[in-house]
């Protein structure tokens, strides 16, 4: 890393107010592998007085749709440039196998590309009639973002929210988790390369005291948070108090539903990756499984064979198919969680523990847990590791629906079952932002987020856009056709 010793605020490597470090240790060393200036209060200040400033008098809210795509486009091409580079740093930071890294850096080209497609496309304004008149209706950018990013996907979910804000002429100042600044390093330096103007794009590694200054900060007009419920809800709080925009992507605790129809062994396929991918750390995971008492131990045992078969290592070496935690605080929060559901009387049917072979790193294996019940902890809170709960059910499709409903998340839902039209059905009943019948998949570019309390609004697609606009009605005189419009 070339800039590892200054902050990029406002589109230039600058000196940081402190002399303050942030340490990134390794997951799977626990070894310090670089540091990183954290950003203070007084460096938030300077930032977003420069996007507040781009913003109000800067040419980027006022540039073509055009102009900004091809600039996602220059981000998109210098990531892409460099994508073995940023995949290693990604899974240096979080911990993910390389090929997971990896693809932690096509994805967010991906959502570029796709945004500046979008941007091109978009109509940023269009006419409406109503009773006795006709408007112009305006999209315009919402103004000053402040972008909160979790360790998990750090990467992604900077872009899913950098993209979108551009395409729609806002400036921005993301906050990066202090557990995984490095990517972001090289996200500020693909803004270099693309030639925003000054003060358009500013990326503060820090904590949360300094996230909360942000999230406080009065030239902030929207925040775009993703992270946990709890610091969601207060952020929302906090931008309650002077009616700044919020999106909010928080936590699940989703559930797969299995149908008495479907084929156990090609559920617990899907349920593999459903409950382990990242190890376990993605807040759209399928980690409650409902299962009809008749397909019950069939599929516990294919579930069990499968996770068995899971490679937990280093997640440099390419045989690594489940990397350790993200940190320390991580694993005690897993463990404690598996303690608390065996002291309410669910049973571990695989897994449970440390890895024997790994005595360094946060590792922890791949966990079943049967005889969860719908009300036990485990089954409630976001756990955020490679723990699956089974659930067993009697009492058919009904009961199931009731069960996946029966929480405070509504995330991310499946249904496997062999009849579609019986799935469409489930599908219809369970209150989540997003659904897959007989799979597990989600896509960057189609609207993801949360019912209840996973979240409030969306991102990916036209909604993702429409998430970082402002609407104006514009009434003209009669006869007035404005250009461009
Ligand atoms: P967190 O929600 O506290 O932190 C996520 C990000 O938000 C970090 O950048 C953090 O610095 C920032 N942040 C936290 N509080 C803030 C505030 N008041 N104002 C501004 N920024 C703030 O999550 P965590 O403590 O890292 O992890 C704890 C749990 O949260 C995990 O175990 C998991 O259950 C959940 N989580 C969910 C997601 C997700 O993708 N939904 C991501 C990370 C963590």
């Amino acid at each position: 890393m070339s800039h590892d010793a200054e902050l990029f605020i406002g589109g230039e490597w600058v000196r940081p107010s402190s002399t303050r470090l942030l340490n990134v240790v390794s997951p799977s060393t626990e070894e310090t592998i670089a540091q990183v200036p954290e950003a203070m209060e007084e460096d938030v200040d300077r930032a977003v007085d420069l996007a507040r400033a781009a913003f109000d008098q800067g040419p980027w809210p006022r540039t073509e749709p055009a102009e900004r795509a091809e600039v996602l486009r220059r981000i998109a091409a210098h990531l892409g440039q460099r994508d073995q580079e940023i995949g290693r740093t990604i899974t240096s930071e979080v911990g993910c196998p390389l090929a997971f890294g990896l693809r932690q850096v096509h994805g967010p080209v991906g959502i570029l590309g796709a945004t500046a497609d979008l941007a091109e496309s978009h109509q940023f304004s269009s006419w409406s009639t109503g009773l006795a008149s006709r408007a112009a209706i305006l999209s315009e950018p919402v103004g000053v973002v402040a972008a909160i990013v979790p360790w998990n996907g750090p990467l992604y979910l900077a872009v899913s929210k950098l993209a979108p804000a551009l395409a729609a002429g806002c400036t921005v100042v993301i906050k990066p988790a202090p557990e995984t600044p490095l990517n972001a390093v090289a996200l500020a330096e693909a803004c270099e390369a693309a030639g925003l103007p000054p003060g358009v794009v500013s990326i503060l590694p820090a904590g949360r005291k300094v996230g909360q200054h942000l999230v406080s900060h009065p030239g902030i007009d929207k925040v775009a948070f993703t992270g946990s419920t709890a610091a969601g809800r207060k952020i929302m709080a906090t931008c309650a108090e002077r009616m700044a925009r919020v999106t909010l992507e928080l936590g699940g605790k989703s559930a797969a539903i299995i149908l008495d129809d479907a084929d156990p062994r090609v559920a617990a396929e899907q349920m593999l990756m459903g409950t382990t991918m990242n190890t376990g750390q993605a807040c759209a995971l399928l980690s409650r499984i409902l299962v009809p008492a008749s397909l019950h131990d069939a599929f516990v045992d294919a579930l069990s064979e499968l996770m068995a078969g899971i490679r937990v290592g280093d997640p440099f070496d390419a045989e690594t198919t489940m990397g350790p935690l993200v940190s320390e605080r991580q694993r005690d929060r897993v463990e404690n969680y598996l303690a608390i559901a065996q002291a309410e009387g669910a049973k571990i049917a695989h897994g449970g523990g440390r890895p024997p072979h790994l005595p360094k790193g946060w590792y922890i294996e791949g966990t079943i847990l049967v005889g969860v019940e719908n009300h036990m902890r485990i089954a409630r809170e976001e756990v955020f590791g490679p723990v699956a709960s089974v659930i067993s059910y009697e009492a058919g499709d009904s009961e199931a629906v009731r069960l996946a409903n029966d929480s405070e998340y509504g995330l991310h839902g499946a249904v496997f079952t062999s009849d579609l039209e019986r799935g469409m059905a489930v599908a219809r009943q369970v209150r989540t932002g997003t659904f897959t019948i007989n799979g597990f998949g989600l896509d960057p570019c189609i609207p993801f987020g949360g019912y209840k309390q996973s979240g409030i609004g969306r991102e990916g697609g036209t909604m993702g856009l429409e998430a970082y606009l402002e609407t104006k009605a514009l009434f003209v005189p009669d006869g007035f056709e404005p250009k461009g419009i």
